[in-house]
């Protein structure tokens, strides 16, 4: 049985908000309009599949601009993608909407278009459906064969990196709330940037990689656990930004970039003897890349400040 269909016929708003003409050589077959979309994987390369669903009052405030879902349905996705060294080809959007408003569409395609133009990733299907706001995408990307950064692969000496600004999202999500602060701040909740120019270039230089979305502190925890090593953290290095120092202080930033969430950066280990390497790679980056810690044989996360241990409260995301 077919599932209850918005206003606005199905076919109509396919056609209108989301049937672009493809660009050439993406490997595509067949995209949107027929029952399924081929698609073909150049010779030589792995095949990387993500799915991430994005629900209103759940993943984001109600009221969010809706070119900023746009954007961050697919965002966050693409940031999965970038935590394997992956290159973007394909995505597949399951949109589901209480009624259809062309304004309310206009502006979401508009968020999602953009981004998918700047990563070079073609939309190929999907469904539409009636039901809660939210919007689930699955992405596909490629790797050269073999050569996908896990989680599993930190060992003890490795240095472990973040890029970015971790707190600022979490920030921006506070700020929002109270319709005020930092614009800045604002926009890095809003229109997280998947890190895909650095997670590709990654590979055969970091031992292990993730994406942070749940917060640093407890995303650490999964990275260490899959490893089955711990580390050792400096608090002092965490990067936080100039403008959340400015809007929060320096202890609340702290507890910000350990247990906000949301952040869409990477985390990544790289051992000693290619940390050159890195060097080299990095030099050119406009994103800022920062040692935080290292990884040690026995389990567990042991973060210091000024030589003593740091306690801080963890008000990580927490799914259910
Ligand atoms: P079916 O009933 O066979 O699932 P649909 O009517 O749901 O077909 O979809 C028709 C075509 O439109 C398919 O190619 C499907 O992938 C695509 N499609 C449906 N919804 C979306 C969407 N929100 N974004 C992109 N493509 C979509
Ligand atoms: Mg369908």
């Amino acid at each position: 049985m077919a599932a209850r269909r918005p206003a606005l016929d199905e076919a109509t708003l396919i056609g209108r908000y989301f049937a672009r003409p493809l660009p050439a050589r993406r490997g595509v077959i067949l995209g949107i309009g027929d029952d399924a979309a081929v698609t073909r994987l150049p010779a030589g390369h792995d095949l990387v599949t993500a799915t991430d669903a994005i629900f209103a009052g759940v993943h984001y405030p109600r009221g969010t601009p809706p070119r900023a879902i746009g954007h961050r349905c697919l965002a966050v996705n693409l940031s999965d993608l970038a935590a394997m060294g992956a290159t973007p080809l394909w995505a597949s959007l399951a949109l589901s909407l209480p009624r259809a408003r062309a304004a309310w569409l206009r502006e979401f395609a508009a968020g999602f278009f953009a981004l998918a133009r700047a990563a070079g990733i073609v939309l190929i299907g999907g469904d539409t459906v009636r039901g809660p706001e939210g919007a689930t995408v699955t992405v596909q990307g490629r790797l050269r064969r073999g050569t996908a950064i896990t989680r599993s692969g930190a060992r003890p000496g490795d240095g472990i990196w973040v890029t970015g600004h971790p707190g600022d999202a979490v920030a921006g999500r506070l700020l929002l709330a109270r319709r005020g602060g930092s614009r800045a701040l604002r926009q890095r909740f809003l229109y997280p940037q998947p890190r895909l120019r650095e997670g590709a270039a990654l590979a055969g230089v970091a031992s292990a990689m993730m994406d942070i979305s749940d917060g640093l502190h407890a995303d650490l925890g999964k990275l260490m656990c899959a490893s089955a090593c711990g580390a050792d953290f400096d608090a002092d290095r965490l990067p936080l930004s100039r403008q959340l120092l400015a809007a929060v202080g320096i202890e609340a930033a702290r507890e910000m970039a350990l247990s906000g969430g949301d952040d869409y950066e990477l985390l990544f280990t790289v051992p000693a003897g290619r940390e050159a390497q890195l060097a080299r790679l990095t030099r050119r980056w406009a994103l800022p890349v920062t040692r935080i810690g290292t990884v040690r044989r026995r389990a567990g996360l042991r973060w210091r400040l000024d030589g003593a241990a740091f306690r801080f409260r963890d008000r990580t995301f927490r799914h259910f």
